[in-house]
C-alpha cells in the first residue's frame, strides 16, 4: 500500500520522539512492501515563532492531502506567557475540530516487565488490556449557553443522537477486532443526555450480536477501574467523563510516559499522538523516551491503514525490548544501564528486522 503521512513534529521532546517513530515505519514499509510518504509541517509553539499562528493553513492543507497525521507533542514554558490566541495547545484543538476527530481512543495495557510500576498490586494489573473511547467533539465542554455571572452560572450538557451514534458504532467496530466486549458508562440514573446514550446503544447493539454489552454507571465504573481492571475490554463514554476516566485509567498500568492515543473519525483518517506532554525539561538531550510515539505509529497502522499485522510487530518487539531489560533513563532507575532515544529505537529495530 501507499499512503502519505503528515508529520507535525512540534515542541520540547516532539521531533526526538517523532524521528523514532519515523524511523519504525521506514523500516516496517521496507519488510512488509508499502510505501510511506512522510511530509512536514508546523503545529504549536514552534508554529507561532514560524507563523504566529498555533495551526498555520499550510498545516491544515498539508494534512488534508495526507491519510493520517503523527504529531509529537505541543507547548513550553517559553509561549506560556502567550495570549490565549497564541498559545501551542490551541493548535491541538484546531486541528481536532477543524478535521472532526470525534473519537478518542486510549490503549491501556500493562507490560510484563514494568507491573512494578503501577501503584495497584501486580495481580490487579497483570493482564490488563482495555481501549478508552471518549467522546471529543461534544457535550458539556461545548454546550450553549455557558455562563456566569457573580450569583450563578451555567453549563450545558447537550447531545444529539448522531453525535452518540457514530461514537457508539466506533467502539461496537473496535470491539470486534479485540475481544468483543462493550462497556458503555453514562449517569442514566440522572442525566436526560444519559439516558439517550444508553437508549442508542441497546438500538446499535442489535446489529452486533457477536459483541458483549454491559451499562455503567459513571460513579461505579470509576471504582471498577481500580478495583478490577482487567473486566474491562472496549469502554466508550461521553466527553466528560472520559476525560476524568482516561486519566484515572492511566495510572492504572504507572507508565504514563509509554502510552500511545489516537483521535480518529469514521472515514479512517486520524491523528495519533502520544499521551505524554512536550517533557521541556528533558527536551533536546537525546534521552527521551519514544515509546508511546513508536506505539501511536502502530495505531495509525492498525485504525487508518487496516495494517494490523504490521502494528503487532511494532507492538510485540517494543514488548520483547522491555522484557529483555532495555529501558531509556525515564524507565530505568539508574542512568548508567539507561539507552538514549536512538539506542533504544535500534534495539525495537533490530527486533522487528
Ligand atoms: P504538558 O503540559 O505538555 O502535558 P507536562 O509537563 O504536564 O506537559 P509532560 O510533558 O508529559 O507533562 O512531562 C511530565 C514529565 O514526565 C516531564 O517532566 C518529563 O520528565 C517526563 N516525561 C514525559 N514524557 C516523557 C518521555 N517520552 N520521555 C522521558 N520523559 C518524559
Ligand atoms: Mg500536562
Amino acid at each position: 500500500m501507499e499512503k502519505r503521512v503528515a508529520v507535525l513534529q512540534g515542541d520540547g521532546i516532539g521531533p526526538e520522539v517523532t524521528s523514532a517513530a519515523v524511523r519504525i515505519l521506514e523500516v516496517v514499509a521496507r519488510r512488509f512492501n508499502h510505501t510511506f510518504h512522510f511530509d512536514y509541517g508546523s503545529i504549536g509553539g514552534e508554529a507561532i515563532d514560524s507563523f504566529n499562528d498555533p495551526l498555520p493553513k499550510e498545516t491544515i492543507e498539508l494534512c488534508e492531502s495526507s491519510d493520517a497525521v503523527l504529531l509529537g507533542a505541543v507547548g513550553g514554558p517559553k509561549w506560556d506567557r502567550n495570549p490565549s490566541e497564541l498559545r501551542p495547545e490551541k493548535g491541538l484543538l484546531a486541528i481536532r475540530k477543524h478535521f472532526d476527530l470525534f473519537a478518542n481512543l486510549r490503549p491501556v495495557k500493562a507490560v510484563p516487565s514494568l507491573l512494578q510500576a503501577s501503584p495497584l498490586k501486580e495481580e490487579i494489573v497483570r493482564e490488563v488490556d482495555m481501549m478508552i473511547v471518549r467522546e471529543l467533539t461534544g457535550g458539556i465542554y461545548f454546550g450553549l449557553p455557558s455562563r456566569k455571572t457573580a450569583t450563578a452560572a451555567v453549563d450545558t450538557l447537550v447531545y444529539t443522537r448522531e453525535e452518540i451514534e457514530r461514537i457508539v458504532e466506533k467502539a461496537f467496530e473496535l470491539a470486534r477486532m479485540r475481544r468483543g466486549k462493550v462497556t458503555s458508562v453514562d449517569k442514566a440514573n440522572v442525566l436526560e443526555s444519559s439516558k439517550l446514550w444508553r437508549e442508542v446503544v441497546e438500538e446499535k447493539r442489535q446489529r452486533y450480536p457477536d459483541v458483549e454489552v454491559e451499562h455503567q454507571l459513571v460513579d461505579s465504573a470509576a471504582m471498577k477501574l481500580i478495583t478490577n481492571p482487567k473486566a474491562f475490554d472496549v469502554v466508550v463514554t461521553e466527553n466528560m467523563f472520559g476525560d476524568i476516566l482516561s486519566d484515572e485509567a492511566s495510572v492504572i498500568t504507572g507508565s504514563l510516559g509509554l502510552m500511545p492515543s489516537a483521535s480518529v473519525r469514521s472515514d479512517g483518517f486520524g491523528l495519533y499522538e502520544p499521551v505524554h506532554g512536550s517533557a521541556p525539561d528533558v527536551a533536546g538531550m537525546g534521552i527521551a523516551n519514544p515509546a508511546a510515539a513508536i506505539l501511536s505509529a502502530a495505531m495509525m497502522l492498525r485504525y487508518s491503514f487496516g495494517m494490523d499485522t504490521e502494528a503487532a510487530a511494532i507492538e510485540k518487539a517494543v514488548d520483547t525490548v522491555f522484557e529483555d531489560g532495555h529501558f531509556t533513563a525515564d524507565l530505568a532507575g539508574s542512568t548508567d544501564r539507561a539507552l538514549s532515544t536512538t539506542e533504544w529505537t535500534d534495539k525495537v529495530i533490530g527486533e522487528l528486522d
